[in-house]
């Protein structure tokens, strides 16, 4: 409870849920599914504050009334009026998002050992993206600290909020990354796409629907969401056309722009509910994005070229040889001169977009503001050979897992799907050459798979699967091994 007093919601025939100190000004009902509502919300001076305090109560019994077998189920009759009372004198116990914030991440180091289980290579952006990450939810201990009143007394240093900005090619594992830190620091994560944005031009509307989905993604628990994590994907995509092309401005890019800075920065926004689900007075959910940490990719296309030029140039100005002025090719060559592979290239890449500043984006179109509200820039390398190979059966739930996993139920017995070395390469070199990272692994496995998961659950007696590189390529079927007499069905 936030408050000091107890809110007592009751449930009418319908299964909806009422706020009795609401309804009656004060009346307590029998039902002792407390919630959080902010004091000033209950005078009803706040429509929307108790709309959205409704919202999170309707969504937490409905969760309760399953867990306990349906409404017959519902506790309401099983409290008596000693243990409400004794609930309403109980000392309030903090929400699980209240107690996520109070409490620590887990060290950085500790969250990119658990990151190396899903995602492949992308050390520096794991090391980038845990430090912010957790950098944050001490910021919000601090900032929980002295509202509880327990700071020291002595001269506060604001600790200001550090989006993150990823810069890496399609497939690389941005949204990935994003995606299961969110995960693994259990807070509610949505994916937004800044094109969409785009479309609408000046648009309230489409900002408040990224947090609709926030909300939505967290049963609509306000503080919850208020905590939460928000990737902006393709955000170069809304970058203003480079200076020394725009007579006229791309204006669309530049007003998204700044229509994000405001979410980005921190500000108080009206969140229309999703779903329509009616309540009274429930027009819009106000949702404060100052703690809500933003995460946006882009792919930012010739970056590393930019970068490249600037360094070159200024290593040139400077008549220092840092190597940066020449192509990226022979940096990675090194002094053996040894003719570079596409792995060093894109180590190379990598390691000229490590030197990627607010300059260089703000020459790719972003405004010094958006620049200023992501201070933290990780960038992330083109996935390699290996590294597919490795997406395609290291991680937990890598691809060749999980159609094993499929080809598993497809008899009694169960099917082996195996997979030889070649194949791996070629599906591989097939992402590669269409220029989709890791983002094209699954459909060229589909497709590989396509007839054998078509013919496999009506054959009796097959055994085992075996994907060789002449089947990734389309150039023979997966070999089906049979159970009686061994004799491969091509
Ligand atoms: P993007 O960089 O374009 O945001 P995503 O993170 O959406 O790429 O990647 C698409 C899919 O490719 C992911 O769901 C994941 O299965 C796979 N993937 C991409 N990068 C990696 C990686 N580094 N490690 C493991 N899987 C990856």
């Amino acid at each position: 409870l936030a408050s000091s007093t107890a809110v007592f919601p009751d449930v009418d025939e319908f299964g909806l849920l009422h706020c009795r100190s609401c309804v009656d000004g004060g009346g307590q009902g029998s039902m002792p599914l407390v919630y959080c509502v902010p004091l000033e919300s209950r005078n009803g001076s706040d429509a929307a504050a108790v709309a959205a305090a409704e919202a999170r109560l309707r969504a937490e019994f409905k969760a309760l009334v399953e867990h306990e077998g349906g409404p017959s189920a519902s506790r309401h009759t099983a409290w008596n009026p000693h243990e409400l009372a004794k609930a309403a004198d109980a000392p309030a116990q903090p929400s699980a998002s209240e107690r996520r914030s109070i409490m620590q991440v887990v060290p950085p180091a500790e969250l990119v050992a658990t990151l190396d289980e899903y995602v492949v290579g992308q050390a520096h952006a794991k090391r980038v993206l845990s430090v912010a990450i957790f950098n944050h939810f001490q910021r919000l201990a601090m900032l929980e600290t002295r509202k509880s009143g327990n700071s020291d007394g002595g001269v506060e240093t604001v600790v200001e909020k550090s989006n993150v900005l990823l810069v890496g090619p399609t497939g690389s594992g941005k949204t990935l990354l994003a995606s299961k830190l969110a995960q693994l620091i259990d807070v509610p994560f949505v994916v937004a796409d800044a094109t969409s944005l785009t479309e609408s031009g000046y648009v309230g509307d489409d900002v408040e629907s990224v947090l609709t989905k926030l909300l939505a993604n967290c049963n609509y628990d306000v503080a919850a969401a208020q905590r939460g994590v928000v990737y902006i994907d393709e955000i170069d995509k809304i970058a203003v056309k480079a200076q020394s092309r725009s007579i006229t401005r791309d204006v669309s890019g530049e007003g998204v722009q700044q229509a994000l800075l405001k979410m980005l920065e921190g500000t108080q926004v009206l969140v229309p509910p999703s779903g329509g689900r009616k309540h009274p007075n429930q027009e819009m959910i106000p949702l404060d994005t100052t703690n809500i940490l933003f995460i946006c990719g882009g792919s930012f296309q010739g970056l590393s070229t930019l970068v490249r030029d600037r360094l070159g140039e200024h290593a040139a100005g400077q008549s220092s040889s840092i190597g940066f002025g020449v192509p990226a090719s022979q940096l990675a060559a090194g002094s053996s001169g040894r003719r570079a592979s596409a792995d060093d290239e894109a180590h190379a890449a990598l390691h000229l977009l490590q030197h990627t500043t607010s300059q260089d984006l703000a020459e790719f179109g972003l405004i010094p503001e958006m620049l200023g509200r992501l201070p933290i820039i990780a960038p992330l390398h083109e996935l390699s050979r290996d590294d597919l190979v490795a997406v395609l059966t290291s991680p937990r739930n890598a691809l060749t897992k999980q159609y094993a996993q499929l080809f598993s139920t497809y008899s009694k017995a169960g099917v082996d799907l195996v997979f030889d070395d070649a194949a791996l390469d070629a599906v591989a070199d097939e992402a590669i050459a269409g220029r989709t990272g890791a983002r094209g692994l699954r459909s060229i496995l589909e497709r590989t798979l396509l007839d054998a998961m078509f013919e496999v659950p009506s054959t009796p007696g097959v055994l085992v699967a075996r994907v060789s590189r002449d089947a990734v390529r389309g150039d023979a079927s997966v070999a089906l091994e049979l159970a009686d007499d061994s004799k491969a069905v091509a």
